[in-house]
């Protein structure tokens, strides 16, 4: 036998568990969103560390019977064995890691983590992996699931955090226009400019808007510090509004559409008695 036949021999047998092993692969994922298909399957959405935002398809899932269908609710994060296919990959086994019980039961946790995930849905391109969105997004889920006492202050420090990831992070230290150090006065907030300018550059412009000291401190403040400092942060309400605001604004810009559960939260602000009735007859 030649050198070249003992070579392809060799890489024959390297490359024949490979291709089994490609058929399948196994995979974290958190479910952002489902929909029915057919009698009984289920279409997910689900992010995942490695390969990024996922449309994988669960038979049979809505089938009393269903083993995975336990595995696959909303938010819950899943050690998946996924099937190629021409269509949508096959979800083959599921094992919950993690069930994010809170996120079942209590109604502005579930809120909040919809927003979350309607985000980061939004944000994402099927197999764009981006393995610091999936430590956000299970760090926010977690956090959600532990601490009743989490309120809105961590989806604007998720909000920040994300478009910083996305490439869309706000200029908030230094004028857009002149590059000087933004001081502790009231300067001029430019949303479609995506950042702030200092009063002399702002006065003037057309589209700005002024921010005041206290709202640009807190933006600039959750910008650059890690969530368990930012967790036990007091805000006055009317600085908890204006920042709202501004993300929110920011946001809807940035994705050019507006966002199904961001009307979601609203609606829930402004009727929560109706909404519990709700929740408790379901
Ligand atoms: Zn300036």
């Amino acid at each position: 036998m030649s050198i070249l036949s003992d070579w392809a021999a060799y890489l024959r047998k390297r490359q024949a568990p490979m291709a089994d092993r490609s058929h399948t692969y196994r995979t974290r994922a958190v479910i952002l969103r489902r929909r029915n298909h057919g009698d009984a399957d289920r279409i997910l959405t689900v992010f995942t560390p490695n390969l990024g935002k996922r449309l994988l398809i669960a038979n049979g899932a809505r089938k009393t019977t269903s083993r995975k269908a336990g595995h696959l609710e909303l938010f819950n994060h899943a050690s998946l064995l996924v099937a190629r296919a021409r269509a949508w990959d096959i979800i083959t086994e599921s094992v919950t890691v993690d069930s994010f019980l809170r996120l079942r039961t209590d109604l502005d946790s579930i809120s909040r983590a919809a927003y979350i995930c309607e985000l980061v849905d939004a944000f994402t391109a099927e197999d764009d992996d981006n393995q610091s969105l999936w430590s956000l997004l299970l760090l926010c889920l977690r956090e959600l699931n532990t601490d009743s006492a989490v309120g809105d202050l961590l989806l604007r420090w998720f909000e920040l955090h994300l478009l910083s990831l996305m490439g869309f992070q706000p200029q908030l230290f230094h004028c857009l226009g002149c590059g000087g150090d933004l001081q502790p006065v009231t300067n001029y907030l430019h949303l479609h400019a995506g950042g702030v300018y200092c009063p002399r550059c702002g006065e003037t412009l057309p589209d700005t808007e002024p921010i005041m000291p206290e709202a640009l401190k807190v933006l600039r403040h959750l910008t650059r510090t890690p969530w368990r400092k930012i967790r036990a942060l007091q805000l006055r309400q009317s600085t908890e509004r204006a920042i709202a605001s501004i993300l929110h604004r920011y946001l809807v810009y940035v994705l050019e559409r507006r966002l199904k559960s961001a009307d979601f939260l609203n609606r829930l602000r402004l009727a929560p008695a109706a909404d519990s009735r709700i929740s408790q007859s379901k």
